[in-house]
This record gives C-alpha cells, structure tokens and sequence, in this order.
C-alpha cells in the first residue's frame, strides 16, 4: 500500500476535541486537513484548512470530502456507518465502517469481545421485550445499558431486580440494551493500540482511570498494578484489534477485578480522552498515531517518557456566570500543561480541556496533580 504524505489532505467525519487534537497532529506534520462537523463552532475547525458546516450523512458534503482527501478518518463512533463503507468505495478510509458499527453498538461489540476469546462481564443482550422475560438472576445486581449512543455514563440504569430491569427496560423505550451484571472493580484501566497492518501494531503504556459520575476524571499513567497485569490488558487489546483485522486507533477499556482478573468494557474506534496523557508524556502520541495509520505509515513508537497524570476540566469548574477558572497557578506549574477546547460555552459534565503533570513518579504527579485542581 502506498504511503500518503504530506502536504496530502485529511479528511476527518467529527470536529469535537479528539478532531481538534487530530487536526493540530496532522498540521503539525505537513498535511492539510477536512473536517465534517456539522456545528459553526466545532473545536476542530479552528485549526482546520477546511470546513464542512454539514450533517454527517450530508451526500453532498460526503461527496466533497471523498473527492478532496486522500484519506478519511472519524473521531467518534455515532457517524453513519453506511456512510463510512461508501466513502470506502474511492477513497481510502480507516478505521472500517464495519469496525465503526461493531463499536458503536454494545450487542454487537460485547459479542465481538468475546468472539476474539476475551472476557466481558455477564450479559444479556435485549434486542426485543421478549428477551428481557428469561432468568435475569446472572446479571443482577446490574447495570441495563441503551445498546447504542450511550456515553460519559449516560443511557445506563443501575437494576436490582428483575422488575427493576424490566420497568428500565420499558423506560428507555424499549430499545435494543443490555443487561450487564454490575462486577466489583478495583480499579479501571484502558489500553490504545495503532493497528496498520497484522505485523505493524503498537500498544501505549496502560492507563489507569478514576472515573467520577459515569465520566473520567483522572488517567494515571502507568498504571499502578503489576506489569504482568498491564502486559496482559495490552495483550488482549492487540489480539481485539487483530479479530477486528482493524486498521487505526483502537481503544479498549478494561475493568480489574478483585482477584486481578481482567475483563473489557468496551472499546472506541478512535484516539481516547484516557490517552490525552500521550501528547505529552509518550515518543508519538494517539494522534500522531491515528495519522500514520491512515496514511499506512508504520506505528510511531509509544515509550513513556515520564510518568503522568492528566486531569479532565469539565464545565463544572468553570464560573457560574461562564467566567474561566483561575489558571494563573496551573499555569505556572514548569511541569504542567493545560490543554483547551475553545468550547465558547461551559456547561457541567461537558469536557471543555484537560491538564496533564509529569513527575519522576506516579504519586508524586497525581499529588501535584490534585493540588493544581485547588486552585482553579
Ligand atoms: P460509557 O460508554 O458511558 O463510558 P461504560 O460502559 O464504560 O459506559 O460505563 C461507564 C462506567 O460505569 C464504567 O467506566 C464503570 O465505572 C461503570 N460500569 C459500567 N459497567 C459496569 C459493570 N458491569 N460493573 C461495574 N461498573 C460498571
Ligand atoms: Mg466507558
């Protein structure tokens, strides 16, 4: 496969912040980039040579990117997969559509987990009211999941009981769900991995996440648990990438469970907010990476140059009134880099940038770390 380099265009389907990382990437090594987003203000498009203020499944606009770039990309899971396998017809496009579907569907995908002969947690996929009548005993306690659009924990119902599971299942409309025993987690870990071809693979360092209300809140990186542990979590990640036969950034989630049993989550056909800590701690980062894949270049190297911590800054720490945090001391921290969005308005929940701090070891950054949310 021929290589694509710059200053070849990029087209990339989403312009939110893992779009913005991506554009500031692909810009930086000479290539020109599209973005399709449908929001004037996308946080992509500001950094973009193009563009394109249309609806994901605009034909017109779907045409002009076909016809405009060499390679075409997403940053997020909800575009139409049809769409993606038409743009395949003529132009080169990772990761799949069929790659896109399975992630973006929790039936599909928790199937495709455990096709690969990985573990999930017990579940029961819902795809008609019919299937919610059997014994629900193996799943509950336990979270009922919508199967699609879910995210930052949203579409998610925590059931005790089958009545409960049941009166849940109704209430979300009767969708296609699953129901998923809630497992006893002692810690959550993800692992990114770049897939260009069967020998071209490379896996980051693990991340460890602290999740707070269903969002992340802090990735800590490595990984506080055994390196037998991390080496297995990116074991299971390329072996998932190899059964997708996927070509791009894959990111899996894992949850840790108490006897150190690793089980996956759920995976994302994209760079990872749980690998923002790349940009600035690792050789290559996670878009740096999803550009080699799409051009067909080899993986860039995923060393951690230092341990790191990288903080979310959700609108909740923002001014009632929109006014910023108070970023003098953050950013007067040598070690400490502050990433922003260029989100115009800070909403609670709604992930407007992160900060990142490396230190000689992994407690000491997430001290740091906690300290500089102090002051915002
Ligand atoms: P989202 O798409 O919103 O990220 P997840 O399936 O990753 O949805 O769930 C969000 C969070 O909820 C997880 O990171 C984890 O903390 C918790 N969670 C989800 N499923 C389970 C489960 N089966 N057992 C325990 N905790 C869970
Ligand atoms: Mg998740």
């Amino acid at each position: 496969m021929q290589a694509i380099l710059p200053p070849a265009m990029l087209g990339i389907l989403g312009g939110g912040q893992l779009g913005r990382m991506f554009v500031t990437a692909a810009k930086r090594m000479g290539y020109r980039v599209t973005v399709l987003d449908p929001d004037a203000q996308a946080p992509a498009a500001e950094f973009a040579d193009v563009h394109l203020c249309a609806a994901y499944n605009d034909a017109e606009a779907l045409r002009t990117l076909a016809a405009s770039c060499a390679a075409i990309t997403t940053e997020f899971e909800n575009v139409n997969a049809d769409a993606m396998r038409e743009l395949a017809k003529t132009t080169r496009v990772s990761p799949s559509g069929d790659c896109v579907a399975i992630a973006q569907d929790r039936i599909a995908e928790k199937a495709w987990v455990n096709k690969a002969g990985l573990p999930t947690a017990p579940y029961l996929a819902i795809e008609s009211v019919e299937d919610i009548q059997v014994e629900l005993a193996p799943y509950l306690p336990g979270i009922l999941k919508t199967a699609r659009l879910g995210y930052d924990g949203k579409g998610q119902v925590r059931v005790n009981s089958a009545d409960e599971a049941r009166a849940a299942y109704a209430n979300l409309g009767g969708q296609a769900c699953v129901q998923e025993k809630m497992l006893d987690l002692k810690l959550e870990v993800s692992a990114i991995v770049t897939r260009v071809s069967p020998e071209q693979l490379s896996v980051f360092p693990v991340a460890e996440n602290i999740h707070k209300n269903g969002i992340l809140d802090e990735s800590i990186v490595p990984a506080r648990i055994a390196p037998a542990l991390a080496a297995q979590a990116q074991q299971m990640a390329r072996q998932l990438a190899e059964a997708l036969d996927y070509v791009g950034v894959l990111a899996v989630e894992f949850f840790v469970l108490a006897d150190d049993s690793l089980v996956i989550n759920e995976i994302a056909p994209r760079p990872h907010n749980s690998g923002h800590y790349t940009i600035d701690a690792c050789v290559s980062d996670q878009y740096q990476q999803q550009v080699r894949a799409m051009c067909g270049l080899l993986p860039g190297r995923t060393d951690l140059l230092s341990p790191v911590v990288m903080v979310n800054l959700l609108g909740d720490v923002w001014q009632a009134d929109g006014g910023e945090p108070n970023w003098n001391v953050l950013m007067e921290a040598p070690n400490a880099h502050l990433h922003l969005y260029g989100k115009k308005h800070a909403r609670p929940g709604r992930k407007m940038g992160h900060y990142t701090v490396l230190a000689t070891d992994v407690d000491a950054a997430l001290e740091q770390a906690r300290a500089l949310k102090e002051t915002l």
